[in-house]
């Protein structure tokens, strides 16, 4: 039971959190002034410490070197009692477990520090055995440069130790690198130990000004996390240590502990600035849910149409443009980096409004073959009486190029000069020459349809959604069944869909994929707090709509926290509930 620990924001793995001491501490930070450690074992037996709220108390310990024996761990093991304040326990990644502490420290990590495969190894399987709402402390590693990436792994806690010694050694330490003090001809930095002139600095104002460094780079790394934009900055910020770059390409190769971790949806923007952008989970999880939960419904030809700068891509003037041209003759699909391609349903869908590139006119290698892989399987899985390629020269063409090879296709091209010039946008209409129109209302209720496949799942836009009439004008889209009831409704800012009480039953009832909270016999009004509930789908993630039952009631709403997560907190707030019936 971690009664004083407490997740209040997440970003995947990374999250704010408190530390609820006498004076609370909001992490990540550092906890050297909070900090007892009660010592360890190894020299002399010790008393329990008889600990109280004004710190957080390591219990006495054993640490063990690397490479010692399995027996030797066993038999040496400390049998971590339960106490009454704020207490920590030492553990390996192989001896992690859940010992009822508010925090955990993390022992022998300096030799992964550096390594990012065997730092990646060693926060995940440490992480994979302690409870989600307790935190991670690692001490004597933090330097500016690499406490971002720290806490993207998931590290709460963490000291001034590493930096203040190197600070004594001369060198002098900012989130870019390390410089040895003597080569400075002045001073980068602003704070009180570098108020003087660079003569009269000492290595005692060095190691100050380093655990000030620290302390200001934590800073910016709570705002990201508050945000939810930790990653965007890390792409950038782990480029200046060579490990902190490996370490986070490690743990984008290890999906599930990050994906688990990565709400569905979030209100900020996501800056692709980096070639390592199309390996992060949000665009990873678009693709895939695309080309395997998205089903086209409409029976026209596709066009393929580059994306635009404005979003969602139907209030571009480019694509006013296409619009007249196809005329409701033709199911429109965008092609862009980083996301892939983004059916007309789903323009609206986080993150493909969600998203912001940095425009180079070129597309890498990396960038082709991931657009290109994600149209192939698209096209396998849908399929078209005909493929119109409405795109630009540089990079789209190449794309395309390499799906009709592989796919023994052959597609129309439309393009003269430019996309929105006149002859392009002639050949297009006269490319759809003939087709039949589908009307709006087909196209909303398979918008709704298409959300729902990849929201909920395979299948589930038919199983929900087959038999439906429509309210309002796209994007504010109502779903009603044919005797009027409200089901559902779209919501514009995210693209997905919200479910009323009468939706949420026709959901338990169908055959679409469902994320159950259960919960025990109480009636929740507005959270569901993590000590009410008694199990949660595994498959639940921080933003997903929610189907919340319990003996007394039933109600829908949407996940604060993933599955796992619940089942294994004993604070905060589980989920939010819209609607619920007492029963
Ligand atoms: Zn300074």
């Amino acid at each position: 039971m971690t009664d004083y620990f407490e997740v209040l924001e997440r970003d995947g793995a990374a999250r704010i959190a408190q530390l609820r001491l006498s004076d609370p501490v909001t992490t990540p930070a550092l906890v050297d002034d909070v900090v007892e450690d009660a010592g360890s074992l190894w020299p002399e037996e010790r008393e329990l410490p008889a600990g109280d709220e004004s710190a957080l108390t390591v219990l006495p310990h054993r640490g063990f070197p690397a490479g010692t024996a399995d027996e030797v761990k066993e038999s040496f093991a400390v049998d971590y009692p339960d106490v009454e304040y704020p207490s920590a326990v030492a553990v390996t990644p192989d001896t992690a477990e859940n010992f009822g502490a508010d925090a955990y420290v993390l022992s022998d990590v300096q030799g992964s520090i550096g390594h990012g495969s065997a730092f990646r190894d060693a926060i995940i399987e440490t992480r994979d055995s302690i409870p989600a709402d307790s935190g991670l402390y690692l001490s004597g590693v933090a330097t500016p440069v690499n406490v971002a990436t720290l806490v993207y792994a998931g590290v709460d806690l963490v000291d001034e130790h590493r930096a203040v010694v190197k600070g004594l050694q001369g060198k002098y330490l900012t989130n870019e690198g390390e410089h040895f003090l003597e080569d400075l001809s002045e001073l980068p930095c602003a704070c009180p130990a570098c108020r003087q002139p660079v003569g009269e600095f000492d290595r005692e104002d060095c190691a100050d000004h380093n655990a000030n460094a620290l302390r200001a780079e934590l800073g910016r790394v709570r705002e990201r996390i508050r945000a939810g934009r930790l990653r965007d900055y890390i792409e950038g910020q782990a480029r200046h240590e060579q490990w902190c770059t490996a370490a986070f390409r490690e743990f984008d190769q290890q999906w599930s502990y990050l994906e688990q971790r990565t709400p569905v949806l979030r209100r900020s923007e996501l800056v692709s600035a980096t070639e390592d952008t199309i390996r992060r989970v949000e665009i990873q999880r678009f693709a895939e849910r695309v080309t395997n939960r998205y089903q086209n419904r409409f029976s026209n030809p596709l066009v393929l149409v580059p994306c635009s700068a404005t979003k969602p891509y139907s209030e571009s003037q480019s694509h006013g443009q296409f619009h007249e041209a196809i005329g409701f003759r033709g199911h429109v699909v965008s092609m862009t980096s980083p996301i892939g391609v983004v059916p007309q349903e789903l323009e609206c869908t986080y993150p493909a409004q969600h998203y912001d590139s940095v425009v180079t006119g070129r597309w890498s290698e990396d960038e082709k073959r991931f657009v290109a892989n994600v149209l192939q399987a698209y096209l396998e899985r849908n399929e078209y009486p005909s493929v119109i390629a409405h795109i630009p020269d540089e990079g789209y063409r190449d794309i395309c190029e390499r799906v009709e090879d592989a796919l023994d296709l052959e597609f129309t091209y439309t393009v003269e000069e430019h996309p929105t010039d006149e002859e392009s946008l002639v050949n297009l209409a006269g490319a759809l020459e003939g087709e039949l129109k589908y009307s709006k209302r087909e196209r909303e209720k398979n918008t709704v349809r298409a959300i729902a496949d990849y929201q909920f799942g395979d299948g589930a836009g038919d199983a929900l959604f087959e038999d439906i009439t429509m309210e309002s004008r796209y994007p504010k889209l109502r779903v009603h069944d044919p005797e009027g009831e409200q089901l559902a409704a779209m919501v514009p800012q995210y693209g997905v869909l919200s479910m009323t009480l009468a939706g949420g039953r026709q959901w338990v009832e169908s055959d679409a994929p469902t994320k159950r909270i259960e919960i025990d016999a109480f009636v929740p009004h507005g959270d569901v707090l993590a000590p009410g509930v008694v199990d949660a789908d595994d498959e639940i993630r921080v933003g997903d709509e929610v189907v919340v039952e319990g003996p007394k009631a039933f109600g829908v709403g949407r996940a604060e926290m993933s599955g796992p997560e619940m089942a294994e907190s004993t604070r905060g707030v589980a989920a939010s509930v819209r609607h619920v019936d007492e029963q």
